[in-house]
């Protein structure tokens, strides 16, 4: 029988319709879930399109391997695990280079668009963190400071991608959706070079919907 069936067939079809959008392409992306026990997070070198629920790793919170199915874990576990050693709250985690969320991550600016969704969703704009080599610890060096600080769920990862956390797999899926509609309308709104700012006041009924959402 195979342990965390259920949820493992969520991180398989999430991660195929990522890959159906052009979030993620054969190369990047990875999906991780934390349970009680282990941490499930999806394969590396694998065709993303032939992945299936037994492909699924599962890991401890040191990145040892848990189960035998003579796969290994995306090589970017140690940045899934970096951000549930700083929340307890966060169970899920969607890492992609999405091309406009990626693209902000480049130049190393912030999207900061003015919609209601960037404060309601994300507590206002999306930071972009500093960089470090792919794989290693060195990209979640200044994660501290925006998962904690600035408590932020979600960042752009510096010269790179975007990762987003939440405390279901469906909402970190929904909020890797919306950076990189925010990125494409922020970058639109920025050709048009023209853009009415939201008052603080409204920035703050904003505000009040993403604190009464982490409440909850
Ligand atoms: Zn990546």
């Amino acid at each position: 029988m195979l342990r965390y069936r259920k949820e493992k067939e969520e991180i398989v079809s999430r991660f195929l319709r990522l890959y159906d959008a052009g979030m993620i392409n054969m190369f990047e992306g990875n999906i991780s879930m934390r349970m009680d026990d282990c941490v499930l997070i999806t394969p590396s070198q694998m065709e993303k399109d032939q992945i299936t629920a037994e492909d699924v790793v599962e890991i401890d919170m040191e990145g040892s391997r848990l189960n035998d199915n003579g796969r290994s874990p995306s090589s970017e576990y140690r940045m899934h695990l970096a951000i549930y050693r700083l929340r307890d709250d966060l169970k899920a985690v969607v890492h992609t280079h999405s091309p406009y969320a990626t693209a902000y991550a480049v130049a190393g600016i912030p999207i900061s668009v003015s919609m209601a969704e960037t404060y309601m969703f994300f507590g206002g704009e999306i930071p972009v963190c500093s960089y470090g080599a792919p794989g290693t610890d060195d990209i979640s060096a200044d994660f501290r400071k925006y998962f904690i600080d600035e408590d932020k769920d979600s960042v752009l990862v510096g010269n790179h991608g975007a990762v987003s956390s939440a405390r279901t797999l469906q909402e970190a899926f929904s909020k890797t959706e919306a950076i990189e509609k925010l990125a494409m309308i922020d970058s639109e709104v920025r050709k048009l070079g023209s853009e009415r700012r939201f008052t603080e006041a409204e920035k703050e009924t904003l505000l009040k919907f993403y604190r009464e959402r982490k409440d909850r």
